[in-house]
Protein backbone atom coordinates (compact mmCIF):
# COMPACT_ATOMS: atom_id res chain seq x y z
CA UNK A 1 0.00 0.00 0.00
CA UNK A 2 1.19 3.27 -0.76
CA UNK A 3 3.15 5.57 2.25
CA UNK A 4 0.83 8.23 3.19
CA UNK A 5 2.86 11.28 4.18
CA UNK A 6 1.50 14.36 6.41
CA UNK A 7 3.39 17.52 5.05
CA UNK A 8 2.93 20.56 7.12
CA UNK A 9 3.13 23.38 5.55
CA UNK A 10 2.25 24.84 1.86
CA UNK A 11 5.25 26.82 0.58
CA UNK A 12 7.97 25.86 -1.90
CA UNK A 13 9.53 23.04 0.41
CA UNK A 14 6.48 21.46 1.06
CA UNK A 15 5.04 21.59 -2.58
CA UNK A 16 8.23 20.41 -3.68
CA UNK A 17 8.08 17.59 -1.49
CA UNK A 18 4.72 16.53 -2.48
CA UNK A 19 5.37 16.36 -5.89
CA UNK A 20 8.61 14.46 -4.91
CA UNK A 21 6.81 12.30 -2.40
CA UNK A 22 4.07 11.46 -5.62
CA UNK A 23 7.06 10.50 -7.96
CA UNK A 24 7.93 7.95 -5.75
CA UNK A 25 5.13 6.27 -5.30
CA UNK A 26 3.81 7.44 -1.80
CA UNK A 27 0.61 9.59 -1.04
CA UNK A 28 0.93 13.01 -0.03
CA UNK A 29 -1.24 15.44 1.86
CA UNK A 30 -0.72 18.62 2.77
CA UNK A 31 -1.91 20.74 5.56
CA UNK A 32 -1.64 24.25 5.15
CA UNK A 33 -2.26 27.18 7.83
CA UNK A 34 -3.51 29.88 5.48
CA UNK A 35 -6.53 29.84 3.26
CA UNK A 36 -4.78 30.08 0.04
CA UNK A 37 -1.29 28.67 -1.24
CA UNK A 38 -0.66 29.72 -4.51
CA UNK A 39 -1.86 30.92 -7.46
CA UNK A 40 -1.81 30.38 -11.38
CA UNK A 41 -1.54 34.11 -12.66
CA UNK A 42 0.37 36.11 -9.44
CA UNK A 43 1.32 39.53 -9.84
CA UNK A 44 5.03 40.19 -8.71
CA UNK A 45 6.12 36.82 -7.71
CA UNK A 46 10.09 36.41 -8.36
CA UNK A 47 13.13 34.69 -6.96
CA UNK A 48 16.81 33.36 -8.43
CA UNK A 49 16.93 30.57 -8.55
CA UNK A 50 20.92 29.45 -8.44
CA UNK A 51 23.03 27.19 -5.90
CA UNK A 52 24.89 28.39 -2.78
CA UNK A 53 28.26 28.56 -3.62
CA UNK A 54 31.26 27.15 -2.12
CA UNK A 55 34.88 27.09 -3.24
CA UNK A 56 35.20 23.07 -2.79
CA UNK A 57 33.49 20.60 -3.94
CA UNK A 58 31.71 19.80 -0.60
CA UNK A 59 28.66 18.65 0.69
CA UNK A 60 27.04 22.23 0.44
CA UNK A 61 28.15 21.69 -3.43
CA UNK A 62 26.74 18.44 -3.61
CA UNK A 63 23.37 19.05 -2.47
CA UNK A 64 23.12 22.71 -3.87
CA UNK A 65 23.42 20.91 -7.33
CA UNK A 66 21.40 17.94 -7.07
CA UNK A 67 18.32 20.83 -6.64
CA UNK A 68 19.80 23.01 -9.29
CA UNK A 69 19.87 20.61 -11.37
CA UNK A 70 16.60 19.38 -10.85
CA UNK A 71 14.75 22.96 -11.06
CA UNK A 72 16.63 22.67 -14.84
CA UNK A 73 14.74 19.60 -15.40
CA UNK A 74 11.71 20.51 -13.90
CA UNK A 75 11.28 23.91 -15.80
CA UNK A 76 11.53 21.75 -19.09
CA UNK A 77 8.94 19.23 -17.52
CA UNK A 78 6.58 22.09 -16.45
CA UNK A 79 6.20 23.86 -20.11
CA UNK A 80 9.42 25.76 -20.15
CA UNK A 81 9.94 29.46 -20.78
CA UNK A 82 6.21 31.35 -21.10
CA UNK A 83 5.08 30.55 -17.23
CA UNK A 84 7.16 32.87 -15.43
CA UNK A 85 10.92 31.44 -15.66
CA UNK A 86 13.44 33.01 -17.53
CA UNK A 87 16.71 30.87 -18.20
CA UNK A 88 18.33 34.30 -18.56
CA UNK A 89 21.68 33.43 -16.71
CA UNK A 90 22.77 34.65 -13.61
CA UNK A 91 26.50 36.93 -13.02
CA UNK A 92 27.99 36.65 -10.04
CA UNK A 93 30.13 39.64 -9.53
CA UNK A 94 33.65 39.44 -8.22
CA UNK A 95 33.65 42.21 -6.33
CA UNK A 96 36.62 42.36 -4.33
CA UNK A 97 39.56 39.94 -4.20
CA UNK A 98 38.26 37.24 -1.24
CA UNK A 99 35.72 37.28 -4.27
CA UNK A 100 37.57 36.77 -7.17
CA UNK A 101 39.71 34.27 -4.85
CA UNK A 102 36.59 32.35 -3.71
CA UNK A 103 34.73 32.18 -7.36
CA UNK A 104 37.87 31.28 -9.23
CA UNK A 105 38.18 28.03 -6.44
CA UNK A 106 34.32 27.15 -7.39
CA UNK A 107 34.26 27.13 -10.87
CA UNK A 108 37.74 24.83 -10.80
CA UNK A 109 36.39 22.69 -8.18
CA UNK A 110 32.70 22.06 -9.93
CA UNK A 111 34.11 21.84 -13.39
CA UNK A 112 36.02 19.26 -11.77
CA UNK A 113 32.61 17.27 -10.59
CA UNK A 114 30.35 17.05 -13.22
CA UNK A 115 29.47 20.91 -13.88
CA UNK A 116 30.47 21.57 -17.40
CA UNK A 117 31.85 24.94 -19.09
CA UNK A 118 28.36 25.54 -20.03
CA UNK A 119 26.95 25.47 -16.47
CA UNK A 120 29.34 27.34 -14.86
CA UNK A 121 32.37 29.39 -15.99
CA UNK A 122 34.18 32.93 -15.00
CA UNK A 123 33.99 35.62 -17.68
CA UNK A 124 36.20 39.49 -17.98
CA UNK A 125 34.62 42.12 -17.55
CA UNK A 126 34.33 42.86 -20.74
CA UNK A 127 32.39 39.67 -21.31
CA UNK A 128 30.37 39.93 -18.55
CA UNK A 129 29.11 43.41 -19.92
CA UNK A 130 28.25 41.93 -23.48
CA UNK A 131 26.30 39.60 -21.58
CA UNK A 132 24.81 41.44 -19.26
CA UNK A 133 23.69 44.54 -21.58
CA UNK A 134 25.31 46.90 -18.70
CA UNK A 135 28.56 47.89 -18.54
CA UNK A 136 30.15 45.63 -15.84
CA UNK A 137 33.51 46.86 -13.86
CA UNK A 138 34.79 43.16 -12.36
CA UNK A 139 35.27 39.90 -14.00
CA UNK A 140 32.23 37.76 -12.78
CA UNK A 141 31.37 33.77 -12.36
CA UNK A 142 28.38 33.03 -14.70
CA UNK A 143 25.90 30.77 -14.37
CA UNK A 144 24.03 30.22 -18.08
CA UNK A 145 21.23 28.32 -17.48
CA UNK A 146 20.18 30.45 -13.59
CA UNK A 147 17.52 32.70 -14.00
CA UNK A 148 14.83 33.62 -11.97
CA UNK A 149 11.30 32.12 -11.57
CA UNK A 150 7.83 32.33 -9.88
CA UNK A 151 7.98 30.04 -7.16
CA UNK A 152 4.20 30.41 -6.46
CA UNK A 153 3.65 29.31 -10.33
CA UNK A 154 5.54 26.53 -9.57
CA UNK A 155 3.91 25.32 -7.09
CA UNK A 156 0.71 25.11 -8.42
CA UNK A 157 2.43 23.38 -11.14
CA UNK A 158 3.35 20.93 -8.31
CA UNK A 159 0.90 20.70 -6.28
CA UNK A 160 -1.58 19.41 -9.49
CA UNK A 161 -3.05 16.38 -8.16
CA UNK A 162 -1.95 16.75 -4.56
CA UNK A 163 -4.59 16.46 -1.39
CA UNK A 164 -4.40 20.27 -0.25
CA UNK A 165 -5.99 20.74 3.13
CA UNK A 166 -6.11 24.72 3.55
CA UNK A 167 -6.78 26.64 6.99
CA UNK A 168 -5.52 23.87 8.83
CA UNK A 169 -2.73 25.40 11.55
CA UNK A 170 -1.63 21.88 12.73
CA UNK A 171 -0.11 22.12 16.50
CA UNK A 172 0.52 18.38 17.26
CA UNK A 173 2.77 16.35 14.73
CA UNK A 174 2.19 13.19 15.94
CA UNK A 175 -1.44 13.71 16.32
CA UNK A 176 -1.73 13.16 12.37
CA UNK A 177 -2.24 9.45 10.87
CA UNK A 178 -0.44 8.20 8.45
CA UNK A 179 3.32 6.51 7.65
CA UNK A 180 5.32 9.68 8.57
CA UNK A 181 4.71 13.47 8.91
CA UNK A 182 7.11 16.06 7.37
CA UNK A 183 7.41 19.78 9.35
CA UNK A 184 8.22 21.87 6.16
CA UNK A 185 6.81 24.78 7.57
CA UNK A 186 9.49 27.52 7.15
CA UNK A 187 10.42 29.26 10.84
CA UNK A 188 7.29 27.92 12.81
CA UNK A 189 8.93 24.57 12.50
CA UNK A 190 10.45 25.17 16.23
CA UNK A 191 7.20 25.68 17.47
CA UNK A 192 6.86 22.02 17.15
CA UNK A 193 8.00 19.71 20.49
CA UNK A 194 10.12 17.65 17.72
CA UNK A 195 12.07 20.56 16.48
CA UNK A 196 11.94 22.93 19.09
CA UNK A 197 15.88 22.40 20.40
CA UNK A 198 16.89 23.64 17.08
CA UNK A 199 18.84 26.35 16.78
CA UNK A 200 16.76 28.20 13.81
CA UNK A 201 16.21 31.67 13.62
CA UNK A 202 14.85 34.41 10.97
CA UNK A 203 15.89 37.40 8.97
CA UNK A 204 13.86 39.57 7.76
CA UNK A 205 14.29 41.22 4.13
CA UNK A 206 12.56 43.05 1.48
CA UNK A 207 12.72 42.93 -2.29
CA UNK A 208 11.16 45.58 -4.42
CA UNK A 209 9.98 45.48 -8.04
CA UNK A 210 10.83 48.71 -10.27
CA UNK A 211 8.98 49.90 -13.29
CA UNK A 212 11.45 49.42 -16.27
CA UNK A 213 13.53 52.89 -17.66
CA UNK A 214 14.93 52.57 -20.90
CA UNK A 215 18.64 52.23 -19.48
CA UNK A 216 17.57 49.54 -16.84
CA UNK A 217 15.49 47.40 -19.70
CA UNK A 218 18.99 46.68 -21.05
CA UNK A 219 19.16 44.36 -18.71
CA UNK A 220 19.42 40.99 -20.09
CA UNK A 221 20.63 38.65 -17.48
CA UNK A 222 20.25 38.18 -14.16
CA UNK A 223 23.27 40.05 -12.09
CA UNK A 224 24.44 39.37 -8.39
CA UNK A 225 25.97 41.82 -6.29
CA UNK A 226 25.59 41.61 -2.52
CA UNK A 227 21.53 42.80 -4.04
CA UNK A 228 20.14 41.01 -7.27
CA UNK A 229 18.58 42.38 -10.03
CA UNK A 230 16.21 41.00 -12.81
CA UNK A 231 16.11 41.45 -16.32
CA UNK A 232 12.67 42.95 -17.18
CA UNK A 233 9.40 40.94 -17.23
CA UNK A 234 6.82 42.55 -18.82
CA UNK A 235 8.28 46.24 -18.19
CA UNK A 236 8.92 45.14 -14.06
CA UNK A 237 12.51 44.18 -12.67
CA UNK A 238 12.62 42.90 -9.64
CA UNK A 239 15.46 43.99 -7.11
CA UNK A 240 16.77 43.12 -3.88
CA UNK A 241 16.96 42.30 -1.19
CA UNK A 242 17.55 44.06 2.49
CA UNK A 243 18.46 42.08 5.24
CA UNK A 244 17.45 42.92 8.94
CA UNK A 245 17.42 40.30 11.44
CA UNK A 246 16.68 42.99 13.71
CA UNK A 247 13.31 43.57 12.61
CA UNK A 248 10.42 40.96 13.84
CA UNK A 249 7.57 41.80 10.88
CA UNK A 250 6.79 41.69 7.37
CA UNK A 251 5.34 45.09 6.98
CA UNK A 252 6.59 46.37 3.50
CA UNK A 253 8.29 49.25 4.43
CA UNK A 254 8.91 52.28 1.64
CA UNK A 255 12.31 53.12 3.26
CA UNK A 256 13.62 49.57 2.35
CA UNK A 257 12.30 49.49 -1.26
CA UNK A 258 14.44 53.10 -1.32
CA UNK A 259 17.70 51.08 0.06
CA UNK A 260 17.36 48.13 -2.39
CA UNK A 261 16.98 50.92 -5.56
CA UNK A 262 20.26 52.86 -3.75
CA UNK A 263 22.00 49.85 -3.40
CA UNK A 264 21.48 49.06 -7.14
CA UNK A 265 22.47 52.52 -8.12
CA UNK A 266 25.90 53.06 -5.86
CA UNK A 267 26.95 49.67 -7.59
CA UNK A 268 26.28 50.25 -11.52
CA UNK A 269 26.07 54.17 -12.19
CA UNK A 270 24.93 53.84 -15.22
CA UNK A 271 21.15 52.44 -13.36
CA UNK A 272 21.27 55.62 -11.61
CA UNK A 273 18.12 57.33 -11.69
CA UNK A 274 14.59 57.57 -10.70
CA UNK A 275 12.44 54.45 -10.42
CA UNK A 276 8.40 54.00 -9.82
CA UNK A 277 8.26 51.43 -7.56
CA UNK A 278 5.28 48.81 -8.30
CA UNK A 279 5.47 46.25 -5.52
CA UNK A 280 7.78 45.87 -2.30
CA UNK A 281 7.48 42.36 -0.63
CA UNK A 282 8.82 41.08 2.65
CA UNK A 283 9.27 38.35 4.44
CA UNK A 284 11.17 36.16 6.92
CA UNK A 285 14.10 33.71 5.46
CA UNK A 286 14.94 31.29 8.17
CA UNK A 287 18.45 29.64 8.62
CA UNK A 288 19.93 27.37 11.12
CA UNK A 289 23.04 28.71 13.10
CA UNK A 290 25.42 27.02 11.03
CA UNK A 291 23.86 28.01 8.12
CA UNK A 292 22.43 24.86 6.30
CA UNK A 293 19.19 23.77 5.95
CA UNK A 294 17.81 20.73 8.03
CA UNK A 295 16.72 18.05 6.54
CA UNK A 296 15.65 14.54 7.84
CA UNK A 297 14.49 12.30 10.91
CA UNK A 298 13.41 13.96 14.02
CA UNK A 299 11.48 11.42 15.57
CA UNK A 300 10.03 7.85 14.91
CA UNK A 301 7.47 8.84 12.14
CA UNK A 302 8.24 12.86 12.37
CA UNK A 303 10.64 14.44 10.00
CA UNK A 304 11.85 17.78 9.27
CA UNK A 305 12.63 20.06 6.01
CA UNK A 306 13.69 23.59 7.35
CA UNK A 307 16.20 26.51 7.24
CA UNK A 308 16.17 26.94 3.39
CA UNK A 309 17.94 30.23 3.82
CA UNK A 310 18.05 32.53 0.99
CA UNK A 311 18.59 29.56 -1.37
CA UNK A 312 14.99 28.26 -0.69
CA UNK A 313 14.21 27.20 -4.26
CA UNK A 314 16.87 24.69 -5.29
CA UNK A 315 17.53 23.64 -1.46
CA UNK A 316 13.51 22.56 -1.42
CA UNK A 317 14.15 20.70 -4.20
CA UNK A 318 16.69 18.84 -2.83
CA UNK A 319 15.68 18.42 0.52
CA UNK A 320 12.16 16.73 -1.25
CA UNK A 321 14.01 14.40 -3.58
CA UNK A 322 16.25 13.42 -0.19
CA UNK A 323 13.48 12.64 1.97
CA UNK A 324 10.88 11.64 -0.43
CA UNK A 325 13.16 9.14 -1.10
CA UNK A 326 13.99 8.07 2.22
CA UNK A 327 10.49 8.23 3.84
CA UNK A 328 8.69 6.31 0.58
CA UNK A 329 11.73 3.83 -0.41
CA UNK A 330 14.03 3.94 2.53
CA UNK A 331 17.00 5.02 0.38
CA UNK A 332 19.66 6.97 0.24
CA UNK A 333 19.94 9.08 -2.95
CA UNK A 334 23.28 11.12 -1.52
CA UNK A 335 26.27 10.64 -0.20
CA UNK A 336 26.50 10.12 3.50
CA UNK A 337 28.55 12.65 4.56
CA UNK A 338 25.98 15.51 2.43
CA UNK A 339 23.30 13.70 4.86
CA UNK A 340 24.88 13.97 8.11
CA UNK A 341 25.80 17.71 7.19
CA UNK A 342 22.39 18.93 6.73
CA UNK A 343 20.52 16.16 9.26
CA UNK A 344 18.83 17.47 12.81
CA UNK A 345 20.91 15.52 14.94
CA UNK A 346 24.35 17.35 14.28
CA UNK A 347 22.31 19.38 17.01
CA UNK A 348 21.68 16.66 19.41
CA UNK A 349 18.28 16.37 21.06
CA UNK A 350 16.75 18.40 23.37
C1 LIG B 1 13.36 39.00 0.97
C2 LIG B 1 13.60 37.58 0.61
C3 LIG B 1 14.13 37.29 -0.64
C4 LIG B 1 14.36 35.96 -1.00
N1 LIG B 1 14.86 35.69 -2.24
C5 LIG B 1 15.06 34.41 -2.62
C6 LIG B 1 15.53 34.12 -3.93
O1 LIG B 1 15.72 35.03 -4.75
N2 LIG B 1 15.75 32.81 -4.25
C7 LIG B 1 15.52 31.79 -3.36
O2 LIG B 1 15.75 30.62 -3.71
N3 LIG B 1 15.08 32.04 -2.11
C8 LIG B 1 14.84 33.33 -1.72
N4 LIG B 1 14.38 33.60 -0.46
C9 LIG B 1 14.22 32.48 0.47
C10 LIG B 1 12.94 31.72 0.25
O3 LIG B 1 11.87 32.62 0.10
C11 LIG B 1 12.69 30.79 1.45
O4 LIG B 1 13.82 30.01 1.69
C12 LIG B 1 11.51 29.86 1.15
O5 LIG B 1 10.35 30.61 0.91
C13 LIG B 1 11.28 28.91 2.31
O6 LIG B 1 10.21 28.08 1.95
P1 LIG B 1 9.48 27.13 2.99
O7 LIG B 1 8.47 26.38 2.24
O8 LIG B 1 10.52 26.39 3.79
O9 LIG B 1 8.80 28.11 4.06
P2 LIG B 1 7.58 29.13 3.88
O10 LIG B 1 7.59 29.75 2.55
O11 LIG B 1 7.65 30.02 5.08
O12 LIG B 1 6.28 28.23 3.95
C14 LIG B 1 5.86 27.66 5.16
C15 LIG B 1 4.35 27.43 5.09
O13 LIG B 1 3.93 26.72 6.26
C16 LIG B 1 2.69 27.25 6.70
N5 LIG B 1 2.57 26.95 8.12
C17 LIG B 1 3.26 27.50 9.15
N6 LIG B 1 2.89 26.94 10.32
C18 LIG B 1 1.96 26.00 10.01
C19 LIG B 1 1.19 25.06 10.79
N7 LIG B 1 1.34 24.97 12.13
N8 LIG B 1 0.31 24.25 10.16
C20 LIG B 1 0.14 24.33 8.79
N9 LIG B 1 0.83 25.19 8.03
C21 LIG B 1 1.75 26.00 8.61
C22 LIG B 1 2.79 28.75 6.38
O14 LIG B 1 1.49 29.34 6.28
C23 LIG B 1 3.54 28.72 5.05
O15 LIG B 1 2.66 28.68 3.95
C24 LIG B 1 14.11 34.91 -0.08
C25 LIG B 1 13.55 35.21 1.17
C26 LIG B 1 13.28 36.53 1.51
C27 LIG B 1 12.66 36.84 2.84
Amino acid sequence: MAKRVNIIGGGIAGCALAYMIKREGGEPVIYEAAPRMYEDEPEHDCSTYNPRYSAQWDENAKYFSMGYFEALRLFEEFGGKGFNWDQCGTLQLMANEKKARRYSKTVASWNENGWSEEDICLVSAKEASDIAGLEVEKECMFLKRSGVVSPLRICSKLIKSVEVKLNQKVEDAAALEGDATVLACGAKVTLFEEAAHLPISSVRGQVTFIRETEVSSKVRTTINYGGHISPSLNGVQYIGATFQPWLKHTKVLPEDDDQNIHNLCERFPALAGEYDVVAGKAGMRSAARDHFPVIGRLSDKVYISAAHGSFGFTSSLASAIILAKKIVKNEDVISEDVIKKMSPGRFGKA
